[in-house]
């Protein structure tokens, strides 16, 4: 979990490992952590990759944890090889990605591209009341660098993140490794259907307000909304509070969440439409009241189309097949994304599972991964020079 004894621990270890590479470690006011391997021209923007190390109560080993370890290889790999690079390389690993102690997710990544702003981050609390302030300074990474853009942190010449897909696209097509051409957008609602508790015995069919009955019918309407966009409308119902709960009372309160997620802003907008319409006409066909708000807005990410082709040529180079993918999930990625080129590369998990323990993925379709990342890398950062009597990395 994000900003525990644990956290700090595996922060520690990574620090400890991109050292002994002989990299030099930057953390920003946001926890944020960036081991940089020095290129040949110092004065070039990064090429950078990472993504997380924070995970879900019973989440699994390789989400995030992935994308950074892939990253750390590279470095290793260069390194083993004796491979200079004209643009410095760096691995990130970006604070509470997860969001499941401190919300907003991806708050390092969030607060780095200026979505929201360091003080907010700062200044969120957990349970028990600890910020992320107090956490920070705990762990001992409040670090002294800019932690976003607009302050001052460095722009990358590219990111890329590779990471398990947490999905069961590539699997089910048999293809190892996934070029992310983008990230679906998101609208987050609550909705509260209201109508009148009264006892199921009494109450005649006829004179009730029955607000569970209607709001059923709306929660069908979310997902044939989605069904109605596809490939790339998503529609999910994943939480319902019924008031008050019980056997022989007719509900009279039903509040329920609506996750929608469509790959272009457009598409966005008309599931937004086809819901409030819907909401409308619940009220005028049942007696009941709903209220519709909205609780979050993620645009849809449109990947760099030249990243996107360094995956492709890295895959081909890997002797691996490459399938274009869009991520259904948020990642660091596609808040780095406002500020840099950006691309990502997916790798199958196991039944697609995710934050979950039994999460897994085959050794040999990660070994893929990273090898495409390092070679995508490698096409940004330009390859000046192998010292090393290895032969050159393949
Ligand atoms: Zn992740």
């Amino acid at each position: 979990m994000a900003l525990t004894e644990l956290d700090r621990q595996a922060r520690d270890l990574f620090v400890q490992w991109c050292r002994a590479e002989g990299c030099s470690v930057r953390i920003d006011a946001i926890g944020n952590i960036f081991a940089r391997r020095p290129g040949l021209r110092d004065d070039l923007p990064a090429i950078a990759t990472g993504s997380h190390i924070d995970t879900q109560p019973t989440g699994g080993k390789f989400d995030g944890n992935y994308g950074v370890m892939a990253g750390l290889e590279v470095i290793r790999t260069l390194n083993h090889h004796g491979v200079r690079t004209e643009a410095p390389i760096e691995v990130c690993v970006w604070t509470n990605e997860e969001g499941s102690r401190f919300v907003p997710v991806m708050m390092g990544s969030g607060v780095y591209c200026g979505d929201f702003t360091l003080e907010h981050a700062l200044s969120r609390a957990d349970h028990d009341g600890v910020t992320v302030a107090e956490a920070l300074a705990t762990i001992g990474y409040a670090g002294p660098a800019p932690a976003s853009v607009g302050s001052g942190a460095p722009r990358f010449g590219a990111y890329f993140e590779a990471h398990i897909e947490q999905g069961p696209v590539l699997e089910d097509a048999g293809i190892v490794i996934g070029a992310v051409t983008g990230a679906l957008g998101q609208r987050w609602y609550d909705v509260s259907v209201s109508g009148m508790e009264s006892h199921a015995g009494p109450t005649p069919m006829k004179l009730r307000k029955d607000a569970l009955y209607a709001a059923t019918h709306l929660m069908q309407q979310v997902v044939d909304i989605a069904l109605a966009r596809q490939p790339h409308g998503r529609g999910t119902v994943g939480c319902v509070h019924v008031h008050p709960n019980s056997r022989n009372v007719i509900p009279g309160r039903v509040d329920f969440t609506v996750d929608f997620r469509h790959a272009d802003d457009a598409g966005l907008l008309d599931m937004d439409a086809a819901l409030r319409q819907a909401a409308a006409e619940l009220q005028r066909n049942f007696p009941v009241g709903v209220t519709l708000e909205q609780v979050v807005y993620y645009p849809p990410a449109a990947f760099d189309p030249v990243l996107v082709d360094a995956i492709r040529h890295g895959a081909e180079r890997a002797g691996c097949d490459c399938l274009d993918i869009v991520s259904g999930a948020g990642h660091d990625a596609v808040y780095v994304a406002r500020t840099a080129p950006t691309a990502m590369i997916f790798v199958p998990c196991k039944d697609g599972i995710s934050h979950n323990e039994v999460e897994d993925a085959d050794p040999a379709h990660l070994e893929a991964g990273a090898k495409v990342l390092l070679h995508a890398m490698l096409e940004r950062a330009g390859t000046a020079s192998c010292e090393s009597g290895h032969p050159a990395p393949r």
